[in-house]
């Protein structure tokens, strides 16, 4: 059951309206306008809802005005420590900051905060794991309670400025320290919330940390935006996060069963389901296919799907909806199965 909680605008999207958006952040150098904007084109076809672009200097911060001409996602500005690139990328129309106020003087904290306000855009805050400052550690029991307390202290220095246009994060590399920290934010206050890993790592270990850690926090009603941190192309990082929220039932995504195989196996179940896996990555369409390698079980487990096929001696029998349709000749498995997912209508 999610918890009513605060919608805060970013862009032409608002977090907490019940959709959970995915987010990502460019790799380029930001000042690269082309490369950028390119990269930014790519993550939208994606199915990227809100992209992050590091304004690590005072010029990066400009080039946001010429990338937000040619994009109309939202674009967040991610600034460290120098609140001059802050202020010069609110003016160069960031739809979000993500600032660390332990690194801004108050005063000048102060100047960002009001400057934000006066362009009704949000702020994010947080603490992660690699950054928590050690006095928190010292202060709490738990790691997760010092990593969330140094998020909520964020949190009320933006208040203690009349700012309510906050999300929070917090992060750590460790699934279970992430999943305690947010569950304890949640309790405590009602902004929207940003999840996922920090410095999760690499290939297979870190889809898994980052899908469970994920997958556990929105089956509990916590999070609003979500990112796979991927040490890889950030694209691949949308499309891992598309395929969590499907797994989910919350995007519209196709859906592909294949058995395990064993030595019934009258197909390469292998192949076929790598090649429609690589189309099905492409579309939106909510189909479920089936790819299964006999017809002793794969009718039956293949039931439920929207199509399918089972292999037989010669090739394959088509099924749709549970029920067998046509006998497809081996070599022409995979084209006949595209053909019908391209063709199914939902
Ligand atoms: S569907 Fe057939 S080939 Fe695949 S695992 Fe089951 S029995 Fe084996």
């Amino acid at each position: 059951m999610r918890k009513p909680i605060k919608r805060v605008r970013v862009g032409e999207l608002t977090l907490g309206d019940g959709r959970i958006y995915i987010q990502s952040m460019t790799n380029t150098d930001t000042k690269d306008v082309e490369a950028t904007v390119s990269q930014i084109r790519e993550l939208v076809a994606a199915g990227c809802e809100i992209v992050r672009v590091a304004a690590y200097d005072v010029d990066a911060a400009r080039a946001i005005k010429y990338i937000k001409e040619k994009v109309s996602v939202p674009i967040v500005a991610d600034v460290h420590y120098d609140p001059k690139v802050a202020i010069q990328a609110i003016k160069a129309g960031a739809d979000k900051l993500r600032i660390n106020p332990g690194n801004f003087p108050e005063r000048a904290l102060e100047e960002v905060v009001f400057a934000a306000k006066d362009r009704g855009i949000a702020i994010r805050v947080g603490a992660n794991s690699g950054s928590l400052n050690k006095e928190f550690v010292g202060r709490y029991p738990e790691r997760y309670m010092a990593l969330a307390e140094s998020a909520l202290e964020h949190v009320s220095r933006l208040e203690s400025f009349g700012f309510e246009d906050i999300v929070v994060s917090v992060k750590s590399s460790d699934v279970i320290e992430t999943v305690r920290a947010n569950r304890y934010v949640r309790e405590r206050v009602d902004y929207p919330l940003h999840i996922g890993l920090t410095e999760a790592g690499y290939g297979v270990q870190a889809i898994i940390k980052s899908s469970v850690a994920i997958g556990a926090l929105l089956l509990e009603g916590i999070g609003e935006t979500i990112r796979v941190s991927l040490s890889s192309e950030p694209l691949e990082e949308v499309r891992v996060a598309k395929w969590l929220l499907g797994s989910l039932n919350l995007r519209n995504v196709p859906d592909l069963v294949a058995c395990p195989t064993c030595a019934r196996a009258e197909i390469d179940v292998v192949k076929i389901a790598e090649e429609i896996a690589s189309v099905l990555d492409t579309t939106e369409k909510p189909v479920k296919i089936a790819v299964m390698g006999c017809v002793v079980n794969g009718i039956g487990e293949g039931a439920d799907a929207d199509i399918g096929i089972a292999g037989t001696k010669t090739g394959a029998v088509l099924m749709k909806k549970g029920r067998v349709i046509s006998q497809i000749p081996r070599e022409k498995i995979i084209e006949t199965l595209l053909k019908e997912i391209e063709s199914w209508e939902v």
